[in-house]
């Protein structure tokens, strides 16, 4: 298939829902090659990524399918809200497990794949919460800051070798993970629809095609930066 991502070979995680699985169909719409990861439902490697070995696995299939890699999205995320008192050490540790470590492990795993093509891409997903912090959101906030920092690492580390590191930061989407929360806290979700300038939630596809220009060509010079993509929502007061 013709198309800007003609020719990549990509893995795509948390790809059975949500942001990760309009990632991995806008990626395959611009001709790349993808192939997905999830803990469930319609994708090529199935597993709990925070599993030591995990991505360790997840690269060796993906190579062994495609006959190679040069992008990588991790997507794979988990939220919920929890008071500060309310975190105990496991759930603290499980955020950090999944939104932090896996993105370390698959970035370390991958990286001697990336570098050989002078295009390599990654990624990785932040959060408004890269930036600022919010109630009830400690683990999360903090494994998201980590994500952006870990990012601008990989970006100066493995730049010399011809790979671009970025971070998206997603303002509120409409998913799975922010459902629960819009239907117990209707007021959270007109908040966040009223903070936007552009006075709507985001959508999955909103994040994938930004993601989808991240990875191409045409974003080659785009490198160790973050950046918001949640209608404005965080450059107003
Ligand atoms: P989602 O619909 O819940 O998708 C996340 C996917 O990751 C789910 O399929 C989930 O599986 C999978 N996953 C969770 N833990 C995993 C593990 N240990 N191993 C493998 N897969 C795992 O959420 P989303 O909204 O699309 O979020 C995607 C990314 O965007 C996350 O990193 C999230 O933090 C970030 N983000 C989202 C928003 C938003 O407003 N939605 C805003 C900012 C950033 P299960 O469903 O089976 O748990």
């Amino acid at each position: 298939m013709s198309g800007r991502l003609s020719g990549r070979r990509a893995i795509v995680t948390g790809a059975g829902s949500g942001i990760g699985a309009a990632v991995a169909l806008r990626l395959r719409a611009d001709g790349a090659r993808v192939f997905t990861a999830d803990l469930q439902g319609e994708v090529d490697f199935r597993a709990d990524l925070t599993e030591p070995d995990a991505n360790a696995r997840l690269v060796a299939a993906a190579c062994q399918a495609m006959g190679g890699l040069d992008t990588l999205v991790p997507c794979a995320g988990i939220s919920a809200f929890h008071p500060l008192e309310a975190h105990d050490d496991a759930y603290f540790l499980r955020v950090l497990e999944v939104n932090l470590v896996a993105v370390f492990r698959l970035v370390r795993e991958a990286a001697p794949h990336l570098k050989g093509h002078g295009a390599g891409r990654i990624v990785t997903i932040g959060s408004t919460t890269s930036s600022f912090g919010d109630e009830g959101l400690c683990a999360y906030s903090a494994s998201k800051h980590a994500v952006l920092g870990f990012t601008k690492s990989v970006a100066a580390e493995l730049g010399p070798f011809g790979v671009t590191a970025t971070c998206v930061q997603p303002g509120a989407i409409d998913t799975p993970m922010t459902a629960p929360a819009f239907e117990q806290m209707p007021e959270y979700k007109v908040f966040w629809e009223n903070k936007a300038p552009l006075r709507r939630l985001g959508r999955p596809e909103d994040i994938a095609d930004v993601i989808a220009f991240l990875c191409s060509d045409d974003a080659r010079f785009v490198s160790g930066h973050g950046l918001w993509v949640d209608g404005g929502a965080m450059a107003r007061h």
